[in-house]
């Protein structure tokens, strides 16, 4: 199956081009239709699946096809466990959303640095936030962010999320969420936190092994 059969908007084939993609990977043959249609996601993927274009492309599909005069406001929420996957997934998004006729920002936040560039950055506009769960916490706290229009979050890597002891802080984000939003969950493995954070977070999600 190419790329060109799944709906895709010719800014988007056109990075997938700039990326030299062959084809898709098995999840993003399989979870994308579905994310585009705005269903839940439960996904069982492990890193190097191409788990990140199969939640990143139907975002920027969901961004491009918003009414363009709306005002820039943040659409989707993206929580990651570390610093480092959050650089990753947030670069691999400006990279596909480069051509986009409307300019995308991304936003990364993490802990373990000074929190003033990212409210600074926060502060002038933000469409997607890559965040880990404690910063994106503190930034709230310092009303550099809103979480009220959010239409769409994603947790990726789950199981590490728990790991890591972030249950509390998932607890308070998901609270300041609008009720009404499309879920995309991935995870690696399903042990029984991670199959209750799941069921407390998804509307019939479609589920995805691969
Ligand atoms: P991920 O599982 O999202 O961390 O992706 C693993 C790697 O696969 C990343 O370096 C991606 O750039 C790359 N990748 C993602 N999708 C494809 C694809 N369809 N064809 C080839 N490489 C891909």
């Amino acid at each position: 199956m190419p790329f060109s059969s799944l709906g895709l908007s010719p800014a988007l084939l056109r990075a997938i081009s700039d990326q030299a993609w062959s084809a898709p990977t098995p999840i993003q043959a399989v979870a994308m239709g579905p994310a585009l249609q705005g269903r839940d996601l439960l996904a069982s993927a492990q890193t190097g699946s191409g788990k990140t274009a199969a939640f990143a492309l139907p975002l920027l599909q969901q961004f491009e096809a918003a009414v363009p005069q709306s005002p820039r406001r943040l659409r989707a929420l993206i929580l990651v466990p570390t610093r480092e996957l959050s650089t990753q997934v947030g670069e691999e998004i400006r990279f596909l959303g480069q051509h986009l006729p409307r300019a995308l920002k991304v936003s990364i936040v993490f802990g373990g640095v000074s929190i003033n560039p990212q409210m600074l950055r926060l502060r002038g506009g933000a469409d997607i936030v890559v965040a880990t769960p404690g910063r994106l916490l503190d930034l709230i706290d310092h009303n550099a962010l809103s979480l009220s229009g959010v239409a769409t979050l994603v947790l990726d890597e789950a199981d590490r999320l728990l790991d890591l002891g972030f249950a509390e802080e998932l607890n308070r984000i998901l609270a300041l969420l609008p009720v009404q939003r499309q879920n995309l969950f991935f995870s690696a493995t399903f042990p029984p936190a991670v199959q209750t954070l799941a069921q407390v977070l998804l509307r019939d999600p479609v589920r995805i092994e691969v």
